[in-house]
């Protein structure tokens, strides 16, 4: 007995009346005189697609390729159903199963290499990013940031913020100091950042806490630094990339400003790098670096509490390593005059909402 059925040999686009019939665990596809098509083991045969009820059923041979059999008749169904039994539901599910997991290892392989790669990346893909789009893209970062640390509000007081600017200008150039944004909000945390869209923060704590003008303007000029070397931009591009890869795999759709920053903590690489641009900085001016030292002689005494407060925007580890650095640079004079300082103090004298 042979059961009809029509056969595409995968080469040509020829559809091939054909019959079949199964012996020694091989189905053996014929054509109308009798000439064999192909022969199939039945332990390779699967359904290309859910085998439904009434409708054509299409199976292929794991070992042959393109090749496709096409079955109608319902005769030929259930004898097939008989020859190979639950062909229809194990094969599907074999095929299914084994695709998940090519899949899934895929993912994985590609989270791993992407996750080593991206500093890389970013590091050269920052400069691909127009400063413009950077700035238009994250305007408003550092308050939203600082207020999603808790601050409600930003300290201007006209005079203040003044002097503020005109330090700024000294420590990056006139032009730059254009671009950059730098802001005070109240907040009594001893801390300070920089933000994507060039946005530096400094908080209420950093000043309150001062010994001296230098300290503030010490970290300020650390600041600058990140935003000269575009580090938050860095941070930003691994970090929507792992935030996207991570949203992408997990199926949600969540991108949060703090929680990108947190999880991007700057390099040690690039600690050093705004430290040195702050020295440099403040060399060029005529600026003590005794302050940046102090602050991160601080930093070290108050350590852990303090560090993991820090970690929430920038990690700035090894403290007393850098202390060291920055203190064996000497000379170098006042940040601002006495009155000038006395001013600074006073910018949260004048706030509002954020
Ligand atoms: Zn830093």
């Amino acid at each position: 007995m042979r059961y009809p059925a029509s056969f595409m040999d995968g080469q040509t686009a020829r559809r091939h009346a054909a019959y079949l019939s199964f012996a020694s665990k091989l189905l053996i596809i014929e054509d109308h005189q009798g000439e064999v098509l192909a022969t199939w083991p039945s332990a390779d045969i699967v359904p290309t697609d859910k085998v439904q009820p009434g409708q054509t059923i299409i199976l292929s041979c794991q070992k042959k390729g393109m090749a496709r059999l096409h079955v109608d008749a319902d005769e030929t169904k259930v004898w097939l159903n008989n020859i190979i039994p639950g062909l229809a539901k194990r094969t599907i599910y074999k095929k299914e199963n084994r695709l998940a997991w090519t899949l899934s290892l895929g993912t994985v392989l590609c989270t791993v290499a992407l996750y080593f790669l991206l500093p890389f990346a970013m590091q050269a893909g920052v400069h691909l990013v127009p400063i413009s789009w950077e700035r238009d893209m994250f305007k408003g970062a550092g308050l939203q940031l600082a207020h999603q640390l808790g601050a409600k509000k930003v300290c201007d007081y006209d005079k203040s913020s003044q002097i503020l600017k005109e330090v700024t200008a000294r420590l990056i150039g006139t032009n730059k100091a254009k671009e950059v944004q730098v802001y005070v909000v109240d907040h009594k945390m001893v801390n300070a950042f920089a933000t994507p869209g060039q946005e530096v923060v400094l908080m209420r704590g950093l000043i309150d806490k001062a010994q001296s003008a230098e300290e503030v303007i010490g970290v300020l000029a650390h600041e600058l630094g990140h935003v000269d070397h575009r580090h938050p931009m860095q941070a930003a591009l691994r970090g929507a990339s792992l935030t996207f890869l991570m949203t992408a795999l997990s199926g949600g759709n969540v991108i949060d400003l703090a929680a990108l920053m947190a999880e991007t903590s700057y390099s040690r690489d690039h600690e050093r790098e705004a430290d040195l641009y702050a020295l440099n900085a403040l060399k060029r001016e005529g600026i003590s670096t005794k302050g940046l030292a102090d602050f991160f002689e601080k930093l070290d005494e108050q350590n852990h509490a303090l560090e993991s407060v820090l970690q929430l925007v920038s990690t700035h580890p090894m403290s007393a390593e850098r202390a060291e650095m920055i203190s064996a640079q000497k000379g170098g004079g006042p940040a601002l005059s006495e009155e000038d300082w006395l001013m600074l103090k006073n910018i949260c004298s004048h706030q509002r909402e954020i």
